[in-house]
């Protein structure tokens, strides 16, 4: 003991020249100062926002092959997030999207106040994305098919459903039923937007019915989850698809896995709440990685629509 306690003083009083106190096993905090050199001349050696670190297999990829890659690890495939404009680009024919709603912003109708108000928050958002909220909708072409799409983009406000993105995609979905158009939904969402209390989870309702509407009418409807889609959002429009598509690897679910382990005091099962585990117990039709995604859309959209167009050949 205390020949530690003579160690560490002899530490203190030395810190200046640390490189010349030999004793390693005795010296935590030495050794943490080479560190941030060391990683300092990393970055001179790679210059800052050229290559990405892949969270699952720890290549480093080079921006531009990432992006030319549809944002997926050409390693292991892993699926970075993608945004909503990069998606719409990937799926539609060039020149085909024209956007509906494009202006609708939220209103703070609760005044909501917490750590920042949900206005500031707006705003905060609206900057950091260019997007006016969390969903992009419009009419577009993929392949042949003319379609209604709705992509979400988790960059804004963790692509919480608030008034705008229910009202968006139920106009859409509507508007869908009205030109008998097939509906495909890419989701990617926290869930139900806080800030806008009661009048965010009325918009499960409204989207849920409106497609209940477009079913009615006999129209195909292709719900896309991708990583994460979660709770008020997958409770609502995004699991009811007559096929409901996954990206590998997306968390899918409700509540959180300490929610539901806590409620039902049972241990959850590994890869529980992955696009894996809920196809193996028949939640989910596919999974489809980004790359095939546009092809199997249209071979999906041939399918579905083949009696429509026999009705339009007859008639
Ligand atoms: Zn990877």
């Amino acid at each position: 003991m205390a020949t530690t306690t003579f160690t560490k003083k002899a530490l203190g009083t030395e810190t200046v020249e640390p490189a010349l106190t030999p004793p390693s096993a005795k010296a935590p905090p030495l050794p943490k100062k080479p560190k941030p050199s060391g990683s300092k001349s990393k970055k001179r050696d790679i210059p800052e926002g050229l290559w990405t670190k892949c969270p699952k297999c720890t290549t480093m990829v080079y921006d531009k092959e990432l992006d030319e890659n549809l944002k997926v690890c050409p390693k292991c495939h892993h699926h970075f997030p993608i945004s909503s404009r990069e998606r719409i680009h990937s799926l539609v024919e060039t020149c085909t999207f024209e956007e509906m709603d494009a202006d609708m912003t939220s209103v703070d109708v609760l005044n909501f106040n917490g750590v920042a108000t949900y206005k500031a928050k707006l705003e905060e958002y609206q900057k950091s994305t260019t997007l006016k909220d969390a969903v992009i909708t419009g009419l577009c072409k993929v392949g042949a098919h003319r379609a209604a799409l709705g992509v979400m983009d988790f960059d804004f406000l963790g692509g919480s459903m608030g008034s705008v993105v229910g009202e968006k995609l139920t106009r859409l979905i509507e508007r869908a039923t009205a030109k008998e158009l097939p509906v495909i939904i890419i989701s990617t969402s926290g869930g139900a937007r806080m800030y806008e209390g009661m009048f965010s989870l009325m918009q499960m309702a409204k989207t849920s019915a409106a497609l209940a509407y477009h079913a009615q009418h006999r129209q195909p409807y292709i719900s896309v989850l991708t990583h994460p889609t979660t709770a008020g959002v997958m409770a609502s429009f995004a699991s009811l698809g007559d096929l409901i598509l996954a990206e590998p690897g997306a968390m899918i679910g409700f509540a959180g896995p300490r929610v539901i382990k806590d409620t039902t005091q049972a241990e959850l099962p590994p890869g529980f709440q992955t696009a894996e585990f809920l196809l193996d117990h028949g939640l989910i039709d596919a999974i489809v990685p980004r790359k095939e995604m546009k092809p199997r859309l249209i071979e999906y959209l041939d399918y579905l629509t083949v009696r429509q167009k026999a009705a339009a050949a007859a008639t």
